[in-house]
């Protein structure tokens, strides 16, 4: 395994240009090359096309000199200045090189020029889940079927690997060409390295934050945050919006602390879909169901659970009768 192996190392960039006017800095950072070279494997790599943007990361499109099709992650050394953030992009790096899954998205290789920090990835051509939301509005439940298998198939393996994701949300599964889901985005993800041990860092998405982490500070989290998070997954793909969403954070928060989630009344809902997210969205995360439990779960036997997903799913409802 790749777990231990020292990442590499990240040089501080050259004072070589002179400082850019100051709103300029910081509203767009200056694009990578549109030929970006990996020095150590002489690999070259052409642009091709901007996937989108996170919390520190660009994310484009790029033919490799073989011709494949990939996604590079590109991190500015600038935003890399203090030891924090190294360590973070580091960890997100280790973890995310060690983990082999058909449901994860590929770490190919990672690199570094004097501007940038860059990490190939598999292509996700059809994007996140988040985005399809928004086109589609919901989901059926044989799709919903289909996507939480593959994401519980894939948690799964990391936790057997004592990985959490820690940031499972609709944003952070994409979708390859075969509309197969591919978990992404390692960056808030930690290693269990002792049994027993248990995380402190307040950290996630608000509406998937599983309530330890915001209210048991003594005890920390551990496992049981992704499966929380895989319950508000099902409940956001049938219902289109997650279920502790509000306004503000806080009301978030309080809703999570309180339980308190509501079924539209207009919509109908299967009583399997909703006694598994039940079943998983439970306050003390000693009582929620393993991953085990849940891929156990009547939900994936009650109805039809297509053995794939049309590519026209990707904009509309597919029919599965
Ligand atoms: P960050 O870690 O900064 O949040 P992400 O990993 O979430 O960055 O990536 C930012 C955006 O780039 C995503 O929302 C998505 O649109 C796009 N993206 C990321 N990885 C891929 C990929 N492997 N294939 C296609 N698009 C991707």
């Amino acid at each position: 395994g790749v777990i231990g192996s020292a990442p590499h190392k990240i040089t501080e960039a050259q004072p070589s240009s002179p400082p850019l006017p100051r709103q300029n800095t910081k509203t767009a950072p200056p694009s990578p090359p549109s030929v970006i070279v990996d020095k150590t494997k002489n690999i070259f790599y052409t642009r091709t096309g901007f996937l989108g943007e996170g919390g520190f990361a660009r994310v484009y499109e790029v033919k490799d000199d073989k011709g494949n099709r990939q996604a590079i992650k590109v991190v500015t050394k600038a935003s890399l200045k203090t030891k924090k953030a190294k360590t973070k992009l580091y960890a997100e790096i280790k973890i995310h090189r060690s983990i082999q899954h058909p449901n994860v998205v590929k770490f190919f290789e990672c690199f570094e020029d004097s501007d940038n920090v860059y990490m190939t990835l598999e292509l996700c051509e059809a994007g996140s889940l988040m985005e399809t939301l928004r086109r589609r509005k919901r989901f059926t439940e044989p799709e919903a079927r289909v996507f939480m298998i593959q994401v519980v198939g894939a948690c799964n393996w990391m936790h057997s690997h004592q990985i959490i994701h820690r940031d499972l949300k609709l944003g952070n599964l994409f979708l390859d060409s075969n509309m197969n889901v591919k978990v992404g985005d390692f960056g808030l993800a930690a290693l269990i390295e002792n049994p027993g041990e248990r995380k402190k860092t307040i950290c996630g998405t608000p509406n998937y934050i599983a309530p330890e982490i915001l209210f048991d500070t003594v005890n920390g989290h551990s496992f049981e945050v992704d499966a929380w998070s895989i319950g508000v997954i099902l409940y956001t793909l049938i219902i289109g919006r997650p279920p502790f969403q509000t306004k503000d954070v806080k009301a978030i928060y309080k809703r999570i602390r309180d339980n308190m989630y509501e079924w539209p009344v207009d919509r109908e809902v299967s009583v399997e879909a909703r006694t598994l997210v039940q079943r998983i969205l439970i306050q003390d995360p000693n009582d929620r169901p393993t991953l085990y439990d849940i891929a156990d779960d009547a939900f994936f036997t009650s109805g039809t659970c297509p053995s794939f997903i049309p590519i026209m799913a990707r904009d509309s409802m597919p029919n599965f009768s």
